[in-house]
């Protein structure tokens, strides 16, 4: 495959043109971040295995009608997607609390929500991503409010059939972030990357608030054992992709 020419490197993927310019070649990274990029670190073999879900997860997705940018996983860490504008919001969907929306509410980590709570966040590093409602975000005129139902409706969906799939696992889905684009007839597609980096993921089998945590913030947390945490994941994620791709005769 020729790789053309780097387009953008970020924190966890860089960004290839390839012959086809409706086609981008990414390539998934070790290196890890977190807290606006303070805390750097790598992960060993963490682009292989985010690239595995993520594609795995996609693909799936796809099946379900929920449109996404995926096109195929030529190598085991670079995935090959449509070319599409990023539409600079973060999308947070969460089950449960955690995270930021502990330290903003005092809800309690873990108490499970009464409604799948969706959230805007601005991609901006300098402003360090802040929370943003519905109207900042026409006000911005990053989004059209046809546009916000739509991403709303996709990732209320997303969540239903990602929090079916993760039961299946063993694992829960406490919150996770998305990402959107725009190809060149304005459909908006499912982007970037689902994987532990972009989700928070509980181990059913383990009842110990630290021992059950599955994806970032193991690094973040200085938590120990990321790289088995999400080795753990991905084996679990391929192994009901394998159920399913044999259900379905893939
Ligand atoms: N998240 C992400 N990228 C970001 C911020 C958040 O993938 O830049 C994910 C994060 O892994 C978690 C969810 O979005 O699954 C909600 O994160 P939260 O707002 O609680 O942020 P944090 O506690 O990490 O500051």
């Amino acid at each position: 495959m020729t790789q053309k020419k780097k387009l953008y490197e970020g924190k966890a993927k860089i960004l290839y043109s390839t012959e086809e310019p409706e086609v981008l070649l990414t390539y998934y990274k070790d290196d890890a971040t977190a807290f606006n990029a303070q805390k750097r670190g790598q992960i060993e073999g963490k682009g292989e295995v985010n690239c595995a879900i993520a594609a795995a997860l996609f693909e799936w997705l796809e099946s379900l009608g929920i449109p996404t940018h995926y096109i195929d996983r030529p190598a085991a860490n670079q995935m090959r997607v449509k070319a599409v504008k990023i539409l600079p919001v973060e999308v947070v969907v969460r089950n449960r609390a955690a995270g930021s929306l502990c330290r903003q509410t005092g809800l309690p980590e873990g108490k499970v929500l009464p409604f799948p709570l969706v959230e805007y966040y601005l991609k901006n590093d300098e402003l360090g991503d802040p929370l943003l409602t519905g109207d900042r975000l026409m006000l911005l005129d990053i989004i059209t409010q046809e546009q916000l139902t739509q991403i709303k409706e996709m990732a209320l969906k997303i969540n239903e059939h990602l929090q079916d799939f993760f039961n299946r696992c063993e694992i829960t889905l406490v919150d996770f972030k998305l990402e959107f684009g725009l190809d060149a007839q304005n459909q908006i597609l499912l982007a970037d990357e689902i994987s532990p980096d972009t989700c928070r993921l509980w181990d059913r089998r383990e009842t110990d608030p630290q021992a059950r945590v599955m994806d970032k913030d193991r690094f973040r947390k200085d938590l120990g054992q990321v790289e088995s945490a999400y080795q753990q994941v991905q084996q679990r994620v391929l192994a009901q992709i394998e159920q399913w791709r044999q259900s379905v005769n893939k």
